[in-house]
């Protein structure tokens, strides 16, 4: 079928009107219209995830944060590309990491906010692929990085779960960190390195002796 084979409707997309069939995505609409978007469109930047867009459709009142290229227009939507920095502050060498014992205290060297995490759900909210972000984040706080990983495979690295956190976590590179260090480690038990891990912080006393 090709583009022009579907019913037009009228959208608005970063302030413009245009008129478009409805099999397009937002992304094509824009093409359709004549205006050449690549700024913010991964898949021609090299970078998947970064078309992130508010939308708004006709008689909702919620604007829904979703992806420019999975957002089938419709009559009467808003649609505005979102365009903002990916943050450079965390940053890691796997290399440096000795051991897989030694995973969780760096883990929290590296993303110190991550215990602060308020349980709002925003990041959830937030996330197009409809992850388990907050459950994500707090999996990893425990040192239990296979599971927090597992959840993360779909993750396109939009960065709009980072963009919802009130704590200035970035979920996303939890989420990555943690499925790099379980694909770099034969990563042992979790359980018994987090127990170790508090035993280090003093925050676990040891029965009768
Ligand atoms: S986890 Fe975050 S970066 Fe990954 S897809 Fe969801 S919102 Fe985007
Ligand atoms: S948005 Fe941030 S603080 Fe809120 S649940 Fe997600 S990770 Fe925690």
């Amino acid at each position: 079928m090709s583009e022009t084979d579907g019913k037009l409707v009228n959208v608005t997309i970063d302030g413009k009107a245009i008129t478009a069939p409805a099999s397009l995505s937002a992304i094509q609409a824009l093409w359709h219209a004549g205006y050449p978007r690549i700024k913010s469109v991964g898949c021609l930047e090299g970078v998947c995830g970064s078309c992130r867009v508010l939308v708004r459709r006709a008689g909702d009142p919620e604007v829904r944060t979703q992806l420019g290229c999975q957002t089938l227009i419709e009559e009467g939507m808003q649609v505005i590309f979102l365009v903002f920095p990916r943050p450079t502050h965390h940053t890691y060498q796997l290399e440096e990491i000795k051991s897989s014992w030694e995973v969780q205290a760096k883990f929290h060297k590296i993303f110190p906010e991550a215990g602060h995490c308020r349980h709002c759900g925003g990041c959830n909210l937030s996330c197009p692929k409809g992850i388990e972000v907050e459950r994500g984040v707090e999996l990893a706080t425990k040192g239990r990085f296979r599971e927090a990983g597992e959840l993360f495979v779909e993750c396109v690295m939009c960065d709009l779960c980072l963009t919802a956190c009130p704590e200035h976590i970035a979920p996303n590179h939890v989420g990555l960190f943690s499925r790099r260090v379980t694909a770099y480690f034969h990563i042992r038990p979790s359980n018994l390195i987090n127990r170790l891990e508090k035993l280090r912080k003093g925050e676990f006393q040891c029965k009768g002796g």
